[in-house]
């Protein structure tokens, strides 16, 4: 047991069925049904080896992007190639998620073999619960039909999907009402790695919060600086954006409409009191960068013209914010600076990802662009610790529980 949650340890796994739910949701070539990244595949793999070796029948689940933004919304094949190969050994798939064959496939596992079902939110009660349609507690996704059809056939479930753990779906909180249920190795890493930098990190403690998705960076924010986890907030990316607007600066029409199209308009207004309350711990951009057609144009805060739309901050910015990481000796990180995919936009983020490479603090990555800024800047071996989840992880530091930290707690408690 470990933070209310049973682990390995408290199982003896062999011969047993063991449903998994693993985070592997990767950016998809749908033309060549590959993956481009396998950064969070690989994250997956000791718990795997571990169970397999100890003789444990395995099945597999997990989800594959969303139909919102129907992008990535793709089956789970090319996962059981990668995972075939990372482990060595055949990883059965089948293109069903609780249907007959899926079940009798479930049946006929023998010890040590694995088997991926494909994605779960095929199924409509994972899907309408991710778009938050629908809400229903622990004890009614337990009913769900995925529970129902599957919990029978296993005789434990295993989460190692930290990565999704501020999801409250069947998959991820609904198997733990009726089996015993544990964490993986992962999820166990994860939690202690976050859980440490939270309660004591050494000092300074930096917070460097970028990137475009921004919904709880704000609260996340508030809370970090209340309890002192944070001494101070380095602010970039449309964080940085909505903060600068906050304290009354012009920063463009096009930034404040692509504010508004993503939702986050409010966060303006709201983020004045925190400004109020944090203002000193608060860094924000004293110059940002726009673009004319390809040409990257530069301006200081004050003077940035009415009708453009940021893309990323300014040379001084950089320097000041390379200065406050080098001098930091824990750094938490989640979000680029700017629009990084472009070459003319990049400098802000190369830079900042720079210091967190040379910097000899503790630094600590997650979110799915920021690992993919720390792979394409080449810092991979020289961060600290990358984490697989982004959303999860700044759920977590907001000091709320996780749903599925709530359901493990649960299960520890009542099988
Ligand atoms: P993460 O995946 O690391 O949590 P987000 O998904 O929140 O980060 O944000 C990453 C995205 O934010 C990147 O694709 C980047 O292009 C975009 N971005 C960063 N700064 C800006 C900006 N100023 N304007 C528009 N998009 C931005
Ligand atoms: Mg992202």
């Amino acid at each position: 047991m470990r933070f209310g949650i049973k682990t390995i340890e408290d199982f003896d796994v062999k011969g047993k069925t063991i449903l998994c739910r693993l985070d592997m949701n990767q950016p998809v070539d749908k033309e060549t049904d590959t993956l481009k990244s396998i950064v969070r595949i690989k994250a997956c793999v000791p718990t795997l080896k571990e169970l397999v070796e100890k003789g444990a029948k395995l099945v597999l689940m997990a989800h594959q992007g969303s139909d919102i933004e129907y992008k990535n919304f793709y089956c789970t094949r090319p996962h059981a190639k990668v995972l075939s190969e990372l482990l060595g050994q055949e990883v059965k798939w089948i293109d069903d998620v609780v249907g007959p064959t899926a079940r009798q496939m479930i049946k006929d596992l023998k010890e040590g073999e694995i088997l991926l079902l494909d994605n779960v939110r095929y199924v409509s009660e994972e899907q309408t619960l991710f778009e938050m349609k629908l809400q229903l507690t622990h004890e009614e996704q337990a009913k769900t039909l995925m529970v129902e059809k599957l919990a029978p056939l296993a005789d434990l479930y295993m989460c190692d999907a930290f990565a999704a753990a501020h999801r409250d779906q069947p998959s991820l909180c609904g198997f733990e009402y009726v089996l015993p249920s544990f964490m993986g190795r992962l999820f166990e890493k994860e939690y202690c790695v976050i859980s440490e930098l939270m309660e004591q990190p050494e000092r300074p403690c930096t917070f460097v919060l970028g990137g475009a998705k921004i919904s709880d960076a704000f609260l996340m924010m508030e809370t970090v600086l209340g309890n002192g986890c944070a001494d101070k907030v380095i602010a970039g990316g449309v964080v940085g954006q909505v903060l600068l607007a906050a304290k009354g600066e012009n920063i463009g029409e096009d930034s404040i409409k692509f504010i508004n199209k993503g939702g986050y308009g409010h966060f303006i207004e709201k983020s004045k009191e925190t400004l109020a309350k944090y203002g000193d711990k608060i860094v924000l951009p004293v110059d940002v960068c726009w673009l004319e057609g390809d040409e990257r144009k530069e301006a200081k805060v004050g003077e940035i013209p009415a009708e453009i739309g940021i893309m990323d901050i300014g040379h001084e910015t950089a320097a000041l914010y390379k200065e406050i990481i080098m001098n930091s000796k824990t750094v938490f990180v989640n979000g680029p600076m700017g629009v990084f995919e472009m070459a003319p936009t990049e400098y802000g983020t190369k830079e900042v990802w720079e210091a967190l490479g040379d910097t000899e603090a503790y630094t600590v990555i997650g979110g799915g662009d920021s690992i993919t800024a720390t792979t394409k800047y080449g810092k991979t071996d020289k961060i600290s610790y990358i984490c697989t989840g982004g959303g999860a992880l700044i759920r977590f530091l907001t000091g709320e529980e996780l749903p599925v930290v709530k359901a493990l707690r649960h299960a520890a408690k009542t099988f």
